[in-house]
Order: C-alpha cells, then structure tokens, then sequence
C-alpha cells in the first residue's frame, strides 16, 4: 500500500471513532423530578419541577395534565445550548382542574444526537389529586368556661385526614389528639398573661393539600387578677445559692449578676424544654380523679403571682411564678399526683432536681426544688406512688415542693386538677358523654 493511502484509511478510522464517541457521547436521558410528586395538593401548593441532562444539555420540554379525558397543556418550551439544569413552578390557576385525582406528564428530551439526531427522550407521569375543600370541623363538646390561667378541654370532629389541628390562641398552639372513639380532644388554656379580650380560642385543622380552617367555639372566659409580691434578696440567700448557679452561668461574675442571669435567662431556658416535653404525651388521658395536693402542706406562693425582686432596697428583677410552692417539713416524701409516664428526672436550671410527669393529652406535673429523685424518665408511675423528697435545690431559699401543672408546654392553674368538682364539669364528664356516641 502506498503511504498515501495508508494515511487515508488511518484518517478515517479516526473519523469512525470520534463521530462514534461523539454518536454515544450521551445515551442517557434527562432526569425529571416533581415535588410533590403524588398525593393531594391544593390550588396553594407549589408545584416544582426539576429538569438535569449532565452530558449534552437540555433541549425541549413539554408539560401536560391530564384529567379524566382533558389535556391540557402547561409547558412547551425549548432551550439554549449548555442548559444542564432547569426549575420551574408549574401554575395551575385558570386551568379549570377539577377536585379529584389527575395526572401530570412530563416530557424531556436532551441535545444528544443519539437516536439518529432525535436526542435521549425522556417521559414521567405522576398520580396527584386536586384538593380545594378545607377540612369540616364538627365540634362535639358543649360548654366551654374558662378562667383566666386555668385549663378547657375542646371535642372535635374531622371530615378527613389532617396535617395540623388542634386550638390556637393568639400566637399560641394547643395541638388536639385522636381518641379510640375517633373523634379529637384537645387541652388548652386561658394563659395567664393575656387579656380577656385577646382570649378568642379557635379550632384549625389544615389538610394533607394544605387547605386550612377555622371554627369558633361558644365559651365563657372569667378574668382573675394575681396577686403581686415583693421578694427581698438578701445577700445571704445570694451568698447560698453562688456555688450551685455558677455552674449555670458562661462566666463567674457577682452574686447579683449571677442570681439575675439565672432568674432571667436559664428560666426562660427552662420553660422552653417543659413546651418540648409538652409535645411528648399520651394521645389518651392517663390520669384517675383529681389530682392529689402534697400532703399536709402549706401555700407559700401561689400560681402567677407576679413578683418583684428588690436588693439593698432597689427593684432589680421581675418574674411571674408559675406554680404552688408548698411547705411541710424538711426532706418531705413527695408523691406522683397521678397516674402517668415520667418525662424527665433530673437537675433543670431554676427547678433544681425536678420530675416531670405526663399524664397524657399534652398534661404534665412538675416537681421541683428536690433533693432526692426515686424515678427515672420512662418509669410509670401510680397516683400517689413515692417519687423523691423534698428540698431546696434550684432557685429555692428553703425546702418546699414547686408543684407545677403544664397545657402543652403553658403553665397553667394547678387548683384546678386538684378539684373533682372542676375535673368533673369541664373534663371527665365530657369525655364520657361524647365517649357514648
Ligand atoms: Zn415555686
């Protein structure tokens, strides 16, 4: 052969190879993904679709719905070289999608040759349901008194399946809990801290697709005023408590400094893990009765009872006590005031050694200020069952035992558990006539 012609045959056995890798450079399709990609949405949803082709880059792009034997269309569209990567919201607004299940095809093809020029081609459907109805809220239970402080117990009903429900209360959540019966109970307050007039409880329950709604309830809400208390530190009590705050404090300052940063920050500390223990509860009431009062005791403080603290004569801090503080004698055994699940049982900021017991539907006690715990989390426990003794560990001058009731995570009147006529009218007989149908 003469050189000539081997330099030809070479040429094109190099031209075979490269048109080759250039005809296979690319085989694979684009990758399509929808978010939500199944399941119900509503007309809110945003509706996001993701395109990728790594190798040759997008090309075409077209977006149907189907429904039933309508099609319509909501994309077509091309793209410029080089585009790997594409998002885009589909909108269907004015296209007139009926409640109930429809489709959505996508369809995607890349710039690759392969496929005798015809590019990688790529087609997903994905089911959805069109939802636009928001959940009905049937309301079971019948009267509703609240006072200010104190706890309510709601019954509702859902048409359908929900994300979200329970009452709202300003800014706050009250979440409900599905009994075996089927229908929801939800505990909630009349906190403390706001006016009568902002008390406007509501039901909302929001749907799988997002819908969301409100009901009001018919109620009677009782204003109450708290008492107001001045608190004098002395330099004694300061001088006492140092060695066990300043564990609690980022940096060792004045006894005064550091009483402040514990009454202000580690309190405000405290009260955010009891709301994250008021999410974890029985969805069924554990209690039996009223709940029990710690046993020959004396009331020292009462429920929000607002308090000023003064030092060498001038205000120098503020708080609200939430809770009964009350006295026997020193070292005194404490008892579960019912019957629940021990949440937590350990040292907590202001409360010292403390338990913390959940009695179900987002209710929970709080024993604090202890100085021996007999439980551990995870025990259950019987009302009346021994769980420690009291002391005057945490942001305590002297033994007693805080007694604290919680609402999903809000302090609430204690006084109010403690009575089996209350317990009876707002709680127990409520749940057994709604229990019946
Ligand atoms: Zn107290």
């Amino acid at each position: 052969m003469k050189p000539i012609k081997k330099l030809l045959l070479l040429l094109i056995l190099i031209g075979l190879v490269a048109g080759g890798i250039f005809y296979f450079r690319d085989t694979k399709a684009p990758q399509i993904s929808l978010t939500p990609g199944s399941g119900p949405i509503s007309s809110k949803t945003p509706l996001t679709l993701a395109l990728e082709d790594e190798m040759t880059g997008l090309r075409d792009l077209t977006v149907t719905l189907i429904q039933q034997d309508r099609r319509i269309d909501l994309v077509t569209q091309s793209f410029p070289p080089e585009t790997r990567n594409h998002q885009l919201e589909l909108d269907l607004t004015g296209k007139k999608v009926k409640d109930g299940p429809f489709q959505i095809e996508v369809t995607a093809i890349d710039q690759s040759i392969y496929h005798l020029a015809e590019g990688n081609r790529s087609q997903q459907t994905f089911q959805l349901t069109y939802d636009t109805r928001a959940p009905i809220i049937s309301i079971l239970s019948k009267a509703h008194n609240f006072t200010k402080g104190g706890s309510g117990l709601v019954l509702y009903q859902l048409s359908e399946e929900t994300t979200k429900h329970g009452l709202i209360v300003g800014d706050r959540f009250f979440p409900g809990y599905q009994q075996e019966a089927g229908y929801y109970a939800c505990l909630l307050a009349f906190p403390y801290d706001i006016k009568e007039a902002d008390f406007i409880p509501r039901i909302v329950a929001v749907d799988l697709a997002g819908n969301e709604r409100q009901a009001g309830i018919y109620y009677r809400a009782k204003n109450k005023n708290f008492r107001k208390r001045k608190i004098n530190l002395s330099e004694n009590f300061l001088q006492m408590k140092t060695p066990e705050f300043e564990a609690l404090v980022p940096e060792v300052v004045e006894p005064l400094d550091i009483f402040l940063y514990v009454n202000g920050e580690v309190r405000k500390q405290n009260r955010a893990k009891m709301a994250d223990l008021g999410k974890q509860t029985s969805a069924t009431p554990l209690w039996e009765g009223a709940f029990k009062r710690h046993t020959n005791s004396s009331t020292v403080a009462y429920f929000a009872d607002y308090r000023d603290y003064y030092y060498a004569g001038k205000k120098v801090d503020q708080a609200v006590h939430l809770g009964y503080d009350l006295a026997s004698v020193a070292q005194a055994e404490i008892l579960a005031a019912n019957t629940g699940n021990v949440l937590f049982a350990d040292y907590l900021g202001i409360y010292g050694l403390c338990v913390v017991i959940d009695h179900g539907l987002g209710l929970q006690t709080l024993y604090a200020h202890m100085s021996q715990l007999d439980v551990q989390a995870g025990d259950q426990v019987s009302k009346g069952q021994p769980i420690g003794r009291s002391g005057s560990t945490g942001m305590a001058g002297g033994d007693h035992l805080h007694f604290g009731t919680f609402v999903s995570g809000m302090p609430v009147e204690p006084k109010e558990w403690w009575d089996g006529h209350w317990l009876k009218d707002n709680v127990s007989d409520k749940l057994a006539s709604v229990g019946q149908n």
